[in-house]
């Protein structure tokens, strides 16, 4: 049997990358733009159509590369206008992307693994356990998937997407090389052309990988809070027991502060009811925060099957907004979005497959916190 050499899937590299692809085949630095620009501008995977390529070129790319996204296995469109894709990787799991339309603000929110180890308590990703780190070209690919559906060309003035949150499913920090190429291509101009700060990755706190990710890029940061306190925090999202609160938040104050310029860290606080919305909390976290510049994003609890949580009533909410309003935060409430397809934050399940490999990836996780 003949080893069949797998084809290099053009659609995760970076541009930098994409130059070295080129001048491995012998061919010059030029072609790396105008075949990116086909990929993600107009979302073209098949080398014929690529007009300004030669004949004979288009025939050595589909040679020895392709342009490959992943598999979609359906599209959902929500009354408010919110749409889903369920898509599936590589490892055979599922995993969701969201596009949240809002005035002229298109947000997708992008999942960088299928499943999460971090076994955050209120999560239903977190529940299912972890299976696989999405490669670059399946993070990327749901950006050109969902910019595909829309038919506006990434980078101009009629694009759909305008920002993009890798707030889906995983732990971006933990599947750090891909997530970093992938938002690389999402910047670039002959990617899509995003501002840096309307990418946000956010993190439950792996506090290292915050201080490494400022050596690769200047994307905005949101960290996924929801207690004012360690003792609290160690019961909701465990990983605080291993980078506890001044640990982590020291972290974003680097990275905020590296940015230089005036940007702010996210505070994701998910408001669950008698947990973490009591008044005491919410003076908590007005001390807390003092010295971190950051706007506050409360996330009122999305429920699903024996969560064992509830969302507060509206009045818990609006008392926990106007305690940090008082304390001089700038707060908004995320209103739940495409709950009628399961599109909600912490809804996203996807179909996670071979639960039993969670315990190899919290070894994993150990060794990366070692
Ligand atoms: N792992 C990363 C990316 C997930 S972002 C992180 O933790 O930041 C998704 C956000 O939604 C996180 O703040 C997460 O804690 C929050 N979330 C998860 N489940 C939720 C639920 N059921 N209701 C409301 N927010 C939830």
């Amino acid at each position: 049997m003949t080893a069949v050499t797998e084809k290099v899937n053009l659609l995760g590299l970076t541009r930098e990358q994409l130059v070295e692809f080129f001048a491995s085949i012998g061919e010059k630095k030029f072609r790396a733009d105008q075949v990116m620009k086909w990929i993600h501008h107009f979302g073209v995977d098949d080398f014929t159509a690529m007009t300004n390529v030669s004949k004979a070129l288009q025939e050595k790319l589909a040679a020895c590369a392709e342009v490959r996204g992943p598999e979609i296995v359906s599209e959902d469109i929500s009354s408010d206008g919110t749409r889903k894709w369920v898509i599936r990787v590589a490892s055979g799991s599922c995993v969701e992307t969201v596009y949240i339309p809002q005035g002229t603000r298109g947000t997708l929110c992008v999942s960088s693994q299928a499943g999460c180890a971090l076994d955050c308590s209120f999560c239903s990703t977190g529940k299912q356990g972890f299976n696989s780190d999405l490669t670059s070209a399946e993070i990327i690919g749901q950006v050109w998937i969902a910019s595909k559906s829309f038919g506006s060309i990434p980078a101009s003035s009629e694009r759909a997407i305008t920002n993009v949150v890798m707030m889906g499913m995983g732990e971006p920090l933990l599947n750090f090389d891909n997530v970093v190429n992938a938002m690389t291509l999402m910047l670039d101009d002959f990617g899509y052309g995003i501002s840096k700060r309307k990418v946000t990755l956010s993190t439950a706190g792996v506090a290292p990988m915050i201080d490494k990710l400022s050596e690769h890029i200047d994307v905005s940061l949101a960290l996924s809070l929801h207690a004012p306190n360690d003792a609290l925090r160690n019961t909701l999202v465990p990983v605080n027991k291993k980078y506890p609160l001044q640990v982590v938040l020291d972290a974003c104050k680097r990275y905020i502060a590296k940015l230089g310029e005036k940007r702010y860290l996210t505070i994701e606080y998910t408001l669950l009811k008698d947990v973490n919305d009591l008044p005491e909390h919410a003076e908590q976290l007005v001390e807390l925060l003092k010295d971190v510049p950051c706007k506050v994003n409360l996330i009122p609890f999305n429920p699903f099957p024996h969560s064992g949580y509830e969302r507060p009533s509206n009045n818990a909410i609006r008392r926990f907004q106007d305690t940090l309003h008082h304390g001089g935060y700038s707060v908004t409430v995320r209103m739940p979005r495409g709950e009628d397809i399961d599109a909600a934050c912490g809804q996203l399940v996807g179909q996670v497959q071979d639960r039993t490999r969670r315990s190899a990836r919290y070894i994993a996780v150990r060794e990366i916190e070692n």
